[in-house]
């Protein structure tokens, strides 16, 4: 279990001082929600993304694609984005300092709770505890009567369901200003995330940089079907830069303007959303937090396995409970903590339009719980406009064994009549009356036999078509090949969001007379995952050292030399286990005459000995898994350790 209280400041300062991560630009004062990442944060992100790949891409086989950032307006106007990819803000009316109106609320009703926390202890005399007594000056302890206190949690219980004229009824009911200011805020309006540029010199092509990666996918997804050889069902898969951007970015790595994404668009016969591997994660316990718990008024997980989710219909298919426990095993493989990730299901007005149901992966931090992953059944929403703007059609042929034979009405044109009689008008009116429903024909043909005509309605304008022009017809169809648009089931990752979830995750303090800070990142996720070090600053360990470091190199085991003359052995491992080392290999004076090295855990501290290649093959399973230190252990003494 990870810790859940930690000192953010402290690990703030650790991120920085050790080049995790940055403000961008922090010379020039800095960009809200723009990172740069160090070393250290380089090598996470670069290790998740290749678990991923590995985790998803490789053994799920699905077909990578890498895809432009700048994108033209009318394919995000298509996709919806242009219109409704926004969020709602509001403003400090004399400041004009901007707000996400939902963050708003929930930070001020986060805060009336505490501050009713404190005042409940303080009037029943309990003892407050040390983290309340250093924010009582913030908090001024306020008692509120019962019934607010269950009114506020239920708004934020459902805070993620609220439209815009439901926030704005809620700032004016329970009088929401800005916290720093006291000043009254302005009702919501909506504010579009995207970024957007226009493309080329003339400045007449609009563009965006892309909101997601998943629109490249979609749009080549004829492309996709035929490099797979039509067979169905299939995923794509992406990895990259995405930008949004944010009214009020205030979270660290967990609101930003640009982070890298890693999206799955998993294409299934709407008719069958069974998944053939759906068996191997059926037995997986999922912490779930559905749709009418919350609508409720409630946050009370339920763990549940995802096989019965699946029959009870609380997960809406096969495909969409297969990805969620591919994901809840990815997130276990790279080290977060099971009991701080829970599956919460969207609530009706929260869900686009389009989704037919969706889950976010939410795991918890000291922001309280953030959605890291958000799993999605699209449904054949992006094909569909892709294809209708575009006239490509972006569909399935499925060859029949038996062919379907199906009576349908349909309507014949006498073309020798038609043409000349509505001239210029022929080709509009004929596209209308090929694009009527069987329901629409069936009440054209009743027309046509109760009066001999039917009136056809086209852009404000009557044309009257008789039976010589027209006759509405049943006619028998075989089809030898069924065609369909896919649905699309997406999982969506924020790789920065996982990243830094992880990062908490992983950090305590180690209680010794340092009380130096460790991430105990595994094996896999750590940056560099051997330290190499002398005992001590001398010439003579200079050779062993660089050929460790070479072979470790060589194998493909990222190693860190420390050989700083000023530190004690103790003080280089205390520093580089802030920089979550697994191990360490050390040097010694008796290594000179016998080849034998130590081999240290990082949590553990033990240490244990044996010659340079024994160790080194030891290390290379320890870091591919293959081996664990609760064996290794077994099989070589624990040693003393050279003072620390
Ligand atoms: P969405 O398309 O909004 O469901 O976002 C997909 C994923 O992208 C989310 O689950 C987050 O992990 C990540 N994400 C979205 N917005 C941001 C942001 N501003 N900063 C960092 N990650 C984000």
């Amino acid at each position: 279990m990870s810790n859940k209280n930690i000192d953010r400041n402290a690990l703030e300062a650790l991120l920085t001082n050790r080049f995790f991560f940055v403000p961008s630009f922090s010379i020039y004062g800095g960009v809200a929600g723009l990172y740069d990442y160090g070393p250290i944060g380089s090598a996470l992100q670069q290790n998740l993304i290749n678990l991923w790949r590995q985790h998803f891409v490789v053994e799920e086989d699905m077909l990578e694609m890498d895809g432009a950032i700048i994108t033209p307006a009318e394919v995000l106007k298509t996709s919806g984005h242009v219109e409704k990819f926004t969020d709602f803000m509001c403003k400090d009316e004399v400041t004009l300092e901007v707000f996400r109106a939902d963050h708003l609320v929930e930070a001020v009703f986060e805060a009336r709770l505490e501050s009713h926390e404190l005042a409940k202890q303080l009037s029943q005399k309990l003892e407050v505890t040390e983290d309340k007594k250093k924010k009582s000056g913030a908090l001024k302890p306020a008692l509120l009567d019962e019934s607010t206190v269950a009114e506020i949690n239920e708004i934020l219980a459902k805070i993620d369901n609220y439209n815009m004229k439901e926030l704005g009824d809620i700032i004016v009911k329970y009088d929401i200003r800005n916290p720093a200011t006291g000043n009254k805020v302005t009702p919501p309006v909506e504010f579009n995330l995207m970024f957007d540029s226009s493309i080329g010199p003339t400045g007449n092509l609009k563009g965006y940089l892309r909101p997601e990666t998943a629109q490249s996918q979609f749009v080549n997804f004829s492309r996709l079907l035929e490099f797979n050889n039509q067979k169905m069902p299939f995923a794509s898969a992406m990895v990259g830069k995405s930008f949004r951007n944010e009214i009020s970015p205030r979270s660290g790595l967990l609101r930003v303007r640009e982070f890298m994404m890693a999206e799955i668009e998993h294409y299934v016969d709407p008719n069958s959303k069974d998944h053939p591997k759906f068996q191997e994660v059926a037995h997986i316990k999922l912490n779930l937090l559905p749709a009418n718990v919350q609508q409720s008024g409630s946050t009370q997980i339920t763990a549940m396995s995802i096989g019965e989710a699946v029959s009870q219909k609380i997960i809406d298919n096969e495909t969409l409970g297969y990805f969620l426990g591919r994901i809840f095993l990815f997130l276990e493989k790279i080290g977060i903590d099971n009991d701080r990730l829970r599956f919460r299901q969207h609530m009706s007005n929260e869900m686009a339009h389009y989704a037919c149901d969706c889950w976010d992966a939410e795991i918890q931090s000291s922001y309280g719980w953030i959605e890291c992953i958000g799993c999605a059944d699209r449904s054949a929403f992006d094909l569909t406009v892709h294809s209708k703007r575009t006239k490509e059609k972006l569909v399935v042929r499925e060859n029949l064994e038996t062919p379907i034979v199906y009576d349908a009405l349909v309507c014949n044109l006498n073309k020798k009549k038609f043409g000349p009689k509505f001239r210029q008008n022929a080709k509009p009116i004929q596209d209308k009356l090929e694009s009527l429903s069987q329901e629409e024909l069936a009440k054209a043909k009743e027309e046509i036999s109760a009066s001999g005509k039917f009136n056809l309605e086209l852009n404000g304008a009557v044309h009257e078509l008789t039976t010589d022009l027209m006759t509405v017809d049943m006619q028998t169809f075989k089809e030898n090949v069924r065609e369909y648009t896919p649905n699309v089931i997406e999982p969506s990752f924020g790789l920065g969001r996982i990243l830094y979830s992880l990062i908490e995750h992983s950090y305590y303090t180690r209680m010794d007379s340092e009380n130096r800070s460790v991430f105990k990142f595994n094996p896999l996720m750590a940056p560099f995952k051997v330290l190499v070090l002398p005992l001590l600053k001398n010439a003579s360990f200079k050779p062993v050292l660089t050929q460790i470091a070479r072979s470790l190199r060589s194998m493909g085991v990222p190693a860190r030399v420390d050989d700083a003359a000023s530190a004690s052995i103790g003080r280089r491992y205390s520093r580089n286990d802030e920089l979550g080392i697994p191990f360490a290999i050390t040097v010694d004076f008796q290594t000179i005459e016998d080849g034998a090295i130590t081999l240290r855990e990082r949590d553990s501290t033990n240490q244990i000995r044996s010659d340079i290649n024994t160790i080194l093959d030891l290390v290379v399973k320890l870091v591919n898994g293959t081996e664990v230190w609760e064996n290794v252990i077994k099989t070589h003494p624990v040693i003393e350790a050279s003072a620390e």
